[in-house]
């Protein structure tokens, strides 16, 4: 069959499942804790094809490749928006932008009733403001990429790999003029079982979760890997996210990287990550098939700003002409200052990632188990390097560690 059912450990994007016009397609989690697509009723499908020709992970060639034509220093002239975003808020002053030219914007926001992040479609600046700030886990992204109209204007924004899958289906339908494509310099995306490991265990205290951020700038942007939690009688919203961490009240959670968090000391070690992640990204660096790239900017140039700065490159004249309008402060750099700092290559796939996604996935183990054999991992990875020759005890407590 010309089905996508036979595609495995794929980027999840859902693209494959919005075209479908006979929904045949379900976006689902695996075994490992990613989505990926099945088609539980072969019968629906009328072996169109489409699902495969829209699919980013089928195709070695990315769907656009263009070379960089800008690589800039980008800043919110807002200081509230600036404070409030992961970087320096690019993202949102161009959503902004872009809905003051009647566009919508096609973002993500997490849904803590369900407890993940999703696609959603915004078109009014306060339907906006949900969609700022990362959220460190795999989009479920059907709902909102088939909520968008293919006669309207669009930005999309989201993942290297979701963009790619995207961009070739707004060109099977000539809806290409119409949309400008956002995505971001990505680490990669962690399994879901972390974060559903994670969340019980918050639950403990904060009982049922209402509200999740994952960054947080209060002790200045370098230490921003920060989670803030607002439980069921916390009323938190986008805009009061600032505040969680000086509360401390019982209903709410806040917990930083540079402390020890144990979402991010899993998911910053690169031991979870997707399969596709590890051994099928083509989106390092410059590589990408959208109109315009944004991230952090982590390099020395910036290393004494505490508000945020976001590095971006343009690969379009659409997406050049954007930057230049949006209400942003803007410095030009050559690419390798931009860049610096981000992933060239995708990360190993660590021999412990099977125990991990296995001990997150049960029910009765918790988190700290995990990091215990995320350490020793670490711990033995460390005492082995400059080693020509492990030796047998190394290898006799890795083979430990794996079960
Ligand atoms: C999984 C993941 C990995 C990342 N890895 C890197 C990295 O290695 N290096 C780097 O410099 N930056 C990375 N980023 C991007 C970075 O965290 C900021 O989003 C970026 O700096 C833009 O920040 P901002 O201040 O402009 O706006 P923000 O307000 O942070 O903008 C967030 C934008 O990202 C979108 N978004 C949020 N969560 C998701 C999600 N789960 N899936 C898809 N889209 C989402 C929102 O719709 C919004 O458009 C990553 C982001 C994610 C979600």
């Amino acid at each position: 069959m010309k089905n996508i059912s036979t595609v495995h450990d794929c980027y999840g994007c859902g693209v494959c499942a919005t075209v479908c016009a006979h929904k045949a397609i379900n976006i689902g989690l695996n075994s490992e804790g990613f989505y990926e697509p099945s088609v539980p009723d072969l019968s629906a499908c009328t072996d169109c094809g489409l699902c495969r020709e829209v699919c980013a992970y089928l195709h070695d060639e990315l769907s656009q490749q263009n070379p960089v034509i800008g690589s800039y220093a980008v800043w919110s002239r807002d200081s509230r928006v600036r404070r409030k975003c992961s970087s320096g808020g690019v993202g949102f002053e161009l959503g902004k932008l872009l809905l003051s030219k009647g566009y919508k914007v096609c973002g993500v926001r997490y849904n803590a009733e369900l407890s993940r992040a999703e696609h959603y479609v915004a078109a009014t600046k306060e339907e906006l403001v949900a969609s700022i700030g990362s959220k460190y886990i795999q989009s479920y992204t059907v709902d909102g990429f088939r909520a968008i109209d293919r006669k309207q204007c669009y930005l999309v924004t989201g993942t290297p790999c979701q963009i790619d899958s995207f961009r070739r289906y707004a060109r099977r339908f000539r809806m290409e003029d119409r949309f400008v494509f956002m995505d971001f310099f990505c680490h990669g995306v962690p399994s879901m079982w972390l974060w559903k490991k994670y969340l019980q265990e918050v639950e403990k205290t904060t009982g049922k979760v209402c509200y999740a951020s994952w960054r947080n700038k209060t002790t200045g942007w370098h230490d921003s890997w920060s989670m803030g939690i607002g439980g069921a009688e916390e009323k938190v919203n986008w805009h009061d996210s600032y505040h969680l961490l000086i509360r401390g009240k019982k209903t709410s959670y806040a917990s930083r990287f540079s402390r020890g968090d144990s979402f991010f000391t899993l998911f910053l070690s690169d031991t979870c990550l997707g399969r596709a992640c590890y051994e099928h990204c083509k989106y390092k660096l410059a590589c990408s098939a959208a109109d315009i790239r944004i991230g952090d900017l982590w390099g020395s140039a910036y290393a004494e700003d505490e508000d945020g700065v976001s590095a971006v490159l343009t690969f379009t004249p659409k997406g050049e002409e954007l930057l230049k309008s949006c209400d942003c402060e803007r410095v030009a750099h050559p690419l390798e200052v931009v860049v610096e700092g981000q992933m060239e290559s995708s990360p190993r796939k660590p021999p412990i990632r099977g125990r991990l996604l296995s001990l997150l996935r049960n029910e009765n183990v918790p988190i700290a188990q995990a990091i215990r054999v995320y350490k020793q991992y670490r711990y033995l990875k460390l005492a082995c390097q400059g080693l020509r020759h492990p030796g047998k005890m190394a290898r006799k407590v890795m083979s430990k560690l794996k079960r």
